[in-house]
């Protein structure tokens, strides 16, 4: 007998007729002989829709407030799905963080869990097999006893975290696709399916904008050592698809140079035309923006026609971007620039594989092939297994094909 934690994310508990087919896939476990604990996300669009409210609300709203209000939508789910799986003739009971409890640090909005006591859960596994319905996304913190929430998408992490605490044999996180692809296969019809991919690569996709899975939940994952499958909530829940392990490079035989191709919205460009090319002058950039928790990604810079001045490009989260651009228009005089300009219409496209360790030239491939296309790269950057690079939005949907095609992950 295994014990199994089961996540159900958003579009699979979107209304009551899906709620019963998670139902139906709980039973299949539990009646295998397995003790399940199951975490649920909000029905798909809640969580956006409760952020909105409390933006309407309160423009400069108190993250406190925040978490108590979007934590709401997990807690319906929970409580429909134990409804559903009594129906069924199980017993199950909900749980909300706080009960669990599941213990977050207090960065509302953000929060990471510190610790998870799962001994209430296991009482019930070994009392009468009694099926935990857990709240996915939410916590509470021990000190301030305020409801804390994740992150976005972060039931995925709440799903790995009880899993390890349990010391579960398995986590299986349920979504809309059967498994990771090889890139998002709602924008590539050609994108195959993986059977295995390794924690580091599934870290970068899932850094790098792959939000199948929370990037938080696959650093558990690969620090806790449990064994994660992604795979479809909408199969037959009678004749199940075993989806894709998230696992160790060694357990891979089959290694591609290159994996995935992921793409990110979340970027925007700014460029400092013609600053003084001069010691410390980066640093006048970038310590305001450190100061101000302001993440800089993607940096570049080009020295000017007059040779004395650098123009210098570089990106920083969307979400950020006009509180960048603020800071740096202050700090004019102290940097001393000609000129700013931003733009919000890129997107970073990214080629991740652990075979870059170990073969040369694989970025520069990309970089005539885009330019076949036409397409302008703005930045670039590269690491150890992946290179990333900055392009127009509009050119998203043909710079991931030809990435795809050019290293060999289109589907026959
Ligand atoms: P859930 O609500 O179940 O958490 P998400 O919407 O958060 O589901 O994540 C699943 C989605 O991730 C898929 O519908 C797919 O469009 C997207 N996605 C992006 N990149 C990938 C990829 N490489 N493999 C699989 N899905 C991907
Ligand atoms: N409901 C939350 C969100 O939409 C958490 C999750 O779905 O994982 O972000
Ligand atoms: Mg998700």
């Amino acid at each position: 007998m295994a014990r199994l934690v089961m996540k159900f994310g958003g579009t699979s508990v979107a209304n009551v007729e899906r709620i019963r087919n998670v139902a139906r896939h709980v039973k299949r476990e539990w009646d295998a002989g397995n003790d399940v604990a199951v975490v649920v996300s909000a029905m798909s669009g809640k969580t956006n829709e409760l952020v909105a409210w409390v933006k309407d609300a309160s423009p400069l709203y108190d993250p406190k407030e925040y978490d108590t209000v979007v934590a709401s939508g997990e807690q319906v789910t929970s409580g429909l799905l134990a409804l559903a799986l009594h129906e069924l003739g199980l017993k199950a009971r909900s749980w909300q963080g706080w009960q669990v409890p599941i213990y977050g640090s207090d960065a509302h909005g953000s929060s990471r869990i510190v610790d998870i006591d799962g001994a209430n859960i296991l009482k019930g596994f070994s009392d009468d097999r009694s099926i935990a319905v857990v709240s996915g996304f939410q916590g509470v913190n021990r000190e301030t006893g305020r409801i804390v929430t994740l992150g976005r998408g972060g039931s995925d992490t709440s799903a790995v975290a009880l899993a390890a605490a349990l010391k579960a044999d398995r986590c299986d996180i349920y979504t809309d696709v059967d498994g990771v692809y090889t890139t998002d296969p709602r924008i590539v019809s050609k994108a195959r399916r993986l059977d295995r991919v390794s924690f580091e690569e599934m870290l970068e996709m899932a850094s790098l904008g792959a939000k199948v899975l929370q990037v938080r939940s696959v650093e558990l994952a690969m620090v806790h050592r449990v064994p994660t499958y992604v795979r479809s909530s909408f199969d037959d829940p009678s004749s199940p698809t075993p989806g894709t392990l998230i696992c160790d490079e060694e357990d891979i035989v089959e290694q591609q140079i290159v994996t995935g191709i992921a793409y990110s919205k979340d970027e925007a460009q700014i460029t400092l035309r013609r600053v003084a090319d001069q010691p410390g002058v980066a640093a006048a950039i970038f310590g305001p923006l450190a100061d101000a928790n302001i993440n800089v990604d993607m940096i570049i810079q080009v020295v000017s026609d007059d040779q004395a001045t650098t123009d210098i490009t570089f990106t920083v989260p969307t979400a950020e971007f006009e509180r960048a651009t603020s800071i740096l228009r202050n700090a004019r005089d102290a940097i001393s620039y000609a000129d700013l300009q931003g733009a919000t219409d890129v997107v970073k496209v990214s080629a991740i594989g652990v075979g870059m360790r170990s073969h040369a030239g694989v970025a520069a491939k990309a970089f005539r092939a885009l330019a076949d296309k036409g397409i302008n790269i703005r930045a670039i950057t590269t690491s150890e297994i992946k290179f990333s690079i900055l392009i127009d939005a509009a050119y998203t949907e043909l710079a991931v094909r030809t990435l795809h095609s050019l290293y060999g992950l289109d589907a026959a």
